[in-house]
C-alpha cells in the first residue's frame, strides 16, 4: 500500500555530487538533477544485482545451482572503496536493496511452492534487474526521518529531500549535498517508512498504510454474487457490469497487433521462438510494447471500477457476504479424454468451450474484488466481511429452499421446480449468500438480537467464517 505522486523536476543543492571516475581517471561531479537520478538508479540496481548473484536455485534432486557464475560477496563498505560510482551513494539508498531483494526472492519461492502444490505452472524465479528491460528505479528508507524527508510547499506541491555526502577524497566541490525531488501531490502525505522512485515513469511512491474508510452505520447488509455474466450482483438486485464495449475494443486492437507481430516473425522465415531469440525488428518491438500497454490499460479499467465499487460498498454497508470461491479451481483445465480406437489420440473434452469461460473469469477476476473488500473491511471496524461456503448457492431456491440442479434453467434464469419461483439466477444466488451470512452472524452472536458493532469481529475469514447454505434435508 502506498501513495503515488508524480515527479515534476529534480534539483541539487549544496555540493556537486561525486558520481565516479571517468575512464581517464579524472573525477566526475554533477549538479544536474536528471543525471543524479540516473546515477542513484544505477547504483541501486548494481547493489541489488550483487545481492541477487548470491542466490542459489535448489533443483528437485537437492543439488544447488548458483544463479550467477561469480557471486558478488562484497559488503557495501568494500563496494564503496572499489567502485568509485558507489562512493557517494547515500546509505539509506544503497542499503535498501537488501530488503527489497529478499522479499522479492522469498515471496517468489513461496508462490512457486503454492503453484506446484496446486498443479499449476510454477512461474519464473526472479532474476537480475536489467538496465535495458526494466524500469529505472531506486528506493530510499525514511527510517524515522534519517533521510528522504518530505515537506509540503503549497497546496499541490511538495519536496522530498535525499541527503548525502561526498567521500573524504572528493570534497573539492563541497561535502554535503541535497537532492530535491519536486513532486505534485493531490492529498496529504501520511506517515511513511520509505520512498520508491520510478525514474522511467517519473513517479515517486511513499510506502505507507492506507487510511480507514469513512463509515456511517447504516444497517445495510448485502450478499454479493461474483460472476462471469455480471461482475457482481447484489442481493438487492443491483448489478455491476464491466464496460464490455470498451474492453472488447481493446481486445480487438490487441488481436490486430498480435497478428502483425506474427506476420513479421513469419516474414523472417524463422520459427517465432528463434526470431525472438535472434533479436526482433524495431517494428516488432513497437507492436510488442503496444500490446503490453493495451493489456495494462485493460487491467487499469477493471481495477479502477473495482476500487470505486468496493469503496462504495464498504462505506455504505455494515455487513457484506461473499462466496469463498477459488478461481484457480474453477479455471482448471478439463481432463484429457483418450480415444479408445486410436492410440495417442484424444476425444473432445470440452476444453475449448471452457477456455472462453476461463478467460472471462480471469478478466473479471473475482479474487481481486474479494481481496479489495477484504483489506478495506479490515481497515473499517464497522463493516464486516463474511465468506460463505459457495456450495448450492446457485441451485437453492430463495423462497422455498428447494435445492436441485434443474432449478437453474439457464445461465441467467432461475426457475424453481418446487414452487415455481422465477428470478434472475445471480440475484437468487446473492440472496442465498446474504442469508448464509446473516445465519453466520446470528450464530456467532449467540443470540437472535441484531448484532451490534462491538461484538462483530472485524473481517471474518477462513474456516470459521465459512457457513454452509446446504439445506437441512440434504445434510
Ligand atoms: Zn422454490
Amino acid at each position: 500500500m502506498s501513495q503515488q505522486t508524480v515527479i515534476e523536476r529534480v534539483d541539487v543543492q549544496g555540493a556537486a555530487v561525486y558520481i565516479g571516475d571517468r575512464d581517464d581517471g579524472t573525477s566526475e561531479y554533477s549538479t544536474n538533477g536528471e543525471r543524479i537520478m540516473g546515477w542513484l538508479c544505477d547504483g541501486w540496481r548494481y547493489r541489488f544485482n550483487a545481492l541477487r548473484s548470491r542466490r542459489y536455485i535448489i533443483n528437485s534432486d537437492r543439488t544447488h545451482h548458483p544463479l550467477s557464475t561469480n557471486p558478488d560477496e562484497r559488503s557495501v563498505k568494500t563496494m564503496r572503496v572499489e567502485c568509485s560510482w558507489i562512493a557517494a551513494m547515500p546509505a539509506m539508498v544503497i542499503q535498501s536493496p537488501e530488503r527489497v531483494e529478499n522479499t522479492q526472492w522469498f515471496s517468489a519461492i513461496a508462490r512457486r511452492k503454492t503453484n506446484l502444490a496446486h498443479h499449476r505452472r510454477m512461474g519464473r524465479l526472479p532474476s537480475f534487474i536489467s538496465r535495458k528491460h526494466n524500469d529505472q528505479t531506486f528506493a530510499c528508507w525514511h527510517n524515522k526521518g534519517a533521510n528522504a524527508n518530505y515537506h509540503q510547499v503549497n497546496r499541490n506541491h511538495g519536496i522530498v529531500e535525499v541527503k548525502g555526502q561526498n567521500p573524504k577524497e572528493h570534497r573539492e566541490h563541497g561535502t554535503r549535498f541535497t537532492i530535491r525531488i519536486h513532486i505534485r501531490v493531490s492529498q496529504p502525505i501520511r506517515d511513511y517508512t520509505a520512498i520508491r522512485v520510478n525514474w522511467t515513469r517519473r513517479t515517486l511512491s511513499f510506502t505507507n498504510t492506507p487510511l480507514p474508510l469513512q463509515h456511517e452505520p447504516t444497517g445495510r447488509k448485502l450478499g454479493i454474487d461474483v460472476g462471469v455474466a455480471h461482475a457482481a450482483t447484489q442481493s438487492d438486485g443491483i448489478m455491476l457490469d464491466l464496460p464490455k464495449h470498451k474492453l472488447d475494443r481493446i481486445d480487438r486492437e490487441i488481436r490486430r497487433r498480435q497478428k502483425a507481430m506474427n506476420r513479421k516473425a513469419q516474414a523472417s522465415g524463422k520459427s517465432r521462438k528463434q526470431y525472438v531469440k535472434d533479436g526482433v525488428s524495431k517494428r516488432y518491438q513497437h507492436e510488442r510494447e503496444q500490446v503490453r500497454q493495451l493489456y495494462a490499460k485493460k487491467k487499469r479499467i477493471i481495477t479502477d471500477l473495482y476500487q470505486k465499487y468496493t469503496t462504495h460498498l464498504v462505506k455504505t454497508c455494515d455487513m457484506i457476504a461473499v462466496e469463498a470461491l477459488r478461481t484457480a479451481n474453477m479455471t482448471r483445465r478439463c481432463k484429457p479424454k483418450p480415444d479408445p480406437q486410436h492410440e495417442g489420440a484424444y476425444l473432445p473434452n470440452g476444453q475449448s468451450a471452457k477456455r472462453k469461460l476461463n478467460r472471462s473469469m480471469l478478466e473479471a477476476s473475482p479474487s481481486t474484488l474479494r481481496a479489495m473488500l477484504e483489506y478495506k473491511t479490515t481497515l473499517t471496524p464497522d463493516c464486516t466481511l463474511i465468506e460463505v461456503n459457495p456450495a448450492y448457492t446457485s441451485q437453492t431456491c430463495n423462497q422455498c429452499k428447494h435445492t436441485a440442479a434443474a432449478n437453474r434453467e439457464s445461465q441467467a434464469v432461475f426457475h424453481c421446480q418446487n414452487c415455481g419461483h422465477m428470478e434472475n439466477a445471480d440475484i437468487n444466488a446473492a440472496r442465498n449468500i446474504l442469508e448464509a451470512g446473516l445465519k453466520h452472524l446470528r450464530s456467532t452472536d449467540g443470540a437472535s438480537h441484531e448484532p451490534t458493532t462491538q461484538d462483530m469481529p472485524p473481517a471474518s475469514r477462513g474456516r470459521h467464517a465459512v457457513v454452509s447454505c446446504k439445506p437441512q434435508h440434504l445434510v
